[in-house]
């Protein structure tokens, strides 16, 4: 993890402990640990990841708790919410405006870093529906490069076994 990165961290945490104190909430060793576990990833791993990590840490550490903490985290505003291909629930831990795109292939969830996709005008947005909305967020969906290029080798493999074939007679 670079120091950069540790820093970011740090402040996060900070943030959600602020947060857990104004709503009476003890900010507990394992809530601790699963925020951290989500802040340092970003393939927007669903709760069943999460846990899979962090029984390894905390090995007492249930399912249920690394769901609630999830579910906490988003009802704090320190964690979003991000549908996944099917009815699978990622999360992310950047919290910021942002695109996503998803494999319908393999699953995978990238963030869509030069979307040319404008981010809604929000303050429009509200003022035209009398509502506060906070964040947007676009969800495109498609094959991915590597499942593309996987799809291209399998193709091509085949014209060549065709071409390999002997004429019929
Ligand atoms: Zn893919
Ligand atoms: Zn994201």
């Amino acid at each position: 993890m670079s120091m950069d990165h540790k820093h970011k961290v740090e402040e996060r945490v900070r943030t959600f402990a602020q947060a857990c104190k104004q709503s009476g909430i003890p900010l507990t060793s394992q809530r601790r640990l699963i925020f951290e576990a989500l802040l340092c990833r970003t393939d927007h791993p669903t709760a069943d990841r999460i846990y899979q990590e962090i029984r390894r840490k905390l090995p007492g550490t249930s399912r249920t708790t690394v769901y609630r903490t999830l579910r906490l985290l988003t009802h704090l505003g320190q964690a979003q919410r991000v549908a996944g291909f099917g009815d699978t629930t990622h999360f992310d831990g950047d919290i910021s405006s942002h695109h996503h795109f998803t494999c319908t292939m393999c699953g995978r969830i990238t963030d869509v870093e030069n979307p040319g996709l404008a981010l809604a005008d929000l303050a429009a947005f509200n003022k035209r529906m009398g509502c506060a909305a906070t964040g947007c967020s676009v969800s495109v969906v498609g094959t991915c490069k590597e499942c593309r290029s996987k799809q291209k080798h399998v193709k091509r493999q085949t014209y060549d076994d065709i071409a390999q074939r002997p004429a019929a007679r």
